[in-house]
């Protein structure tokens, strides 16, 4: 039976498939294998990058990864994963070029499995990516203009850029001072204030534009409560 499975989908598969309308009724992929393995139905693997959202991670997770197995690609950790598991048939992964399929043959001739702090590292990993997830905008710009002036793709490039480089962060994270300085200086820059995202008023018009099925509305407020948090703990510390 073929299912959905990669190191985010194993214990965040609603959070992670938000938006994405080819999927439906999402079960974690913890569930849907073990529940085959009481069965024996052995398992065909599709999705094991997330739609390649395993190939892009932010910087600061790629710098742990890579600091484990500087040689291998941050894809091979998601192929490995998927390949561990006993009970799994095969791993389907969609190749664009060469290098994809290189990389896919020295990942899986022969297949390194991983070990339990491997596997538990990764799940941590998957907790961060969830934790501050990137906005799936490509920058398309299908959503513009908005009536109301909101730079829709700018905002999400700037929040995204800022994911990537660890400057999202909360005030109990450790680099909560430098990511704070660095969002909202990086957002004036980025972002005219006239067309920052407190402007949007929820009107949905841009929504039925974009090929992402992106909740541009939810996400704008989502960002501006986020700025609207910083800029308050900056005047409660000059004050
Ligand atoms: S929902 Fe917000 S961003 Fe979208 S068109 Fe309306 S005001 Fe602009
Ligand atoms: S249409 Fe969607 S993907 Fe394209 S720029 Fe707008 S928000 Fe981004």
């Amino acid at each position: 039976m073929q299912i959905q499975l990669n190191y985010v989908d194993w214990q965040h598969a609603a959070k992670a498939n938000v938006g994405n309308p080819w999927v439906r009724n999402v079960v974690n992929a913890e569930y849907l294998y073990n529940r085959l393995a009481e069965l024996h139905i052995p398992c065909t693997i599709m999705e094991p990058l997330l739609g390649g959202r395993l190939s892009k991670v932010p910087n600061h997770i790629v710098a742990q990864l890579k600091q484990r197995e500087p040689e291998q690609s941050v894809a091979s950790w998601a192929f490995r994963y998927a390949g561990s598991f006993p009970n799994v048939l095969t791993v389907l992964s969609g190749m664009t070029y060469m290098e994809h399929l290189q990389d896919n043959l020295r990942t899986f001739c022969p297949l390194h499995p991983l070990s339990e702090e491997e596997r538990r590292f990764l799940h941590h990993t998957a907790d961060l990516l969830m934790q501050y997830p990137t906005i799936p905008c490509n920058d398309c710009k299908y959503c513009m203009p908005c009536p109301f002036g909101v730079n829709i793709p700018a905002i999400f490039t700037h929040y995204n850029k800022c994911i990537n480089e660890g400057n999202v962060a909360e005030a109990q994270d450790e680099n909560y001072r430098e990511a704070r300085r660095a969002f909202l200086i990086g957002y004036d820059r980025s972002v005219p204030k006239l067309r920052q995202a407190n402007h949007c008023i929820g009107c949905k018009r841009c929504m039925a534009h974009c090929p992402q099925g992106i909740n541009i509305p939810g996400e704008m407020h989502r960002i501006d409560a986020y700025v609207e948090r910083l800029k308050q703990d900056i005047s409660a510390i000059s004050s």
